[in-house]
């Protein structure tokens, strides 16, 4: 994220909280519940540049949110009573569901023990392509690349362009101009292609950042085990759907990770996360082909709570993100309460467009 939107994102949260405007605003827009979004739970790390911190959260910071969560007049669930809430139109009080996307190891270390401390139901969302080690994490590779350099190399429009990054600042702007660059390309092959090229040329094996971050099946199988858990497909490859021209392979991205996830755990997976998940990832297609495939429900990383009209969407729910670089309580009150999705979404309430 670029500093100055995130200093925008900060002193929109701050001017919310202060003015106790979330207060005000949360009958008409705190809606029903919202689901939690979280990826790694860890120590924070001393690097200067970290361009993927805001995926992360500290143990410390997961405690506190629990703690809060667990003493607040609000129901902690899991997919499924969530589901069953909306079908059967059961409102009577708030809920929130929490979910971690992609599998990390750790989740197992840091996060698992805090939840069953606080018997906190949570949903874990597996693109099967990462404990099979096929996975390509490409946003850590590229961090990575960049961190172990201090000046690449890359072909951009058929030219070869050379950029310094010696110092931390060009390094944040290096990576946010890449990522950038990366994003906008038409499909997610090209964006393999180029990250594969950079972690050739730079000597960085993209293999073992999966091997070193994801959890094993074994480890997915002992968490399945636990009621508490609920696990949910993420597709194979966990590429962003909506760039996927043939609709045929979408629906075998969403169908395939369900039977190997079946295969694997005995339980066929109820609930699906989009990859990436935002709206230039997961759209309506993708929302009608997880129905279709007769998902439950299935999460965007849309920002925005939970209304009664979620209802009939059903495969296209946002979510709160838990942001690394926004790690204070007041923040997610802030969010959890509606006030600052309503403002980004212009106060509309279902975006399932
Ligand atoms: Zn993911």
């Amino acid at each position: 994220m670029a500093g100055l939107k995130k200093t925008i994102i900060r002193t929109g949260l701050e001017t919310l909280y202060f003015t106790g405007m979330h207060h005000l605003m949360r009958p008409l827009v705190g809606g029903v519940g919202a689901i939690l979004t979280l990826h790694h739970v860890r120590p924070p790390r001393a690097d200067a540049f970290q361009p993927n911190r805001l995926l992360e959260v500290t143990p410390v910071f997961l405690e506190q949110l629990l703690r809060r969560l667990s003493r607040a007049r609000i129901d902690v669930v899991s997919l499924d009573e969530m589901h069953r809430r909306f079908i059967s139109g059961d409102f009577k009080r708030r809920f929130v569901c929490i979910t971690f996307d992609d599998g990390y190891k750790d989740l197992m270390r840091w996060a698992y023990p805090l939840l069953k401390k606080y018997q906190l139901p949570f949903a874990l969302y597996i693109p099967t392509s990462f404990p099979d080690r096929l996975g390509e994490l490409w946003w850590v590779a590229l961090e990575a690349v960049i961190a172990r350099n201090s000046r690449i190399g890359m072909v951009i429009n058929g030219k070869d362009q050379f950029f310094e990054c010696a110092t931390v600042r060009q390094k944040r702007e290096l990576y946010d101009a890449v990522y950038g660059y990366l994003r906008s390309m038409k499909t997610e092959d090209e964006l393999r292609r180029t990250v594969r090229d950079l972690c050739a040329c730079y000597q960085v094996d993209i293999a073992s950042f999966c091997r070193d971050l994801c959890m094993s099946w074994e480890e997915i199988v002992e968490l399945a085990a636990d009621p508490l858990v609920t696990i949910g497909a993420h597709t194979v490859n966990h590429q962003m759907l909506k760039k996927v021209a043939n609709d045929a392979a979408v629906r075998a991205e969403m169908e395939m990770s369900r039977s190997v996830l079946e295969a694997a755990l005995g339980k066929r997976p109820e609930h699906l996360a989009y990859p990436v998940g935002d709206a230039t990832s997961a759209g309506p297609r993708e929302f009608r082909i997880a129905s279709e495939l007769g998902f439950k429900t299935a999460v965007t990383t849309r920002p925005g709570v939970l209304f009664k009209a979620h209802r009939d969407h059903m495969t296209a729910l946002p979510r709160i993100s838990v942001n690394g670089e926004f790690q204070q309580q007041r923040y997610l009150k802030v969010l959890m309460s509606g006030a600052a999705t309503a403002m980004w979404n212009h106060f509309r309430r279902v975006d399932a467009a």
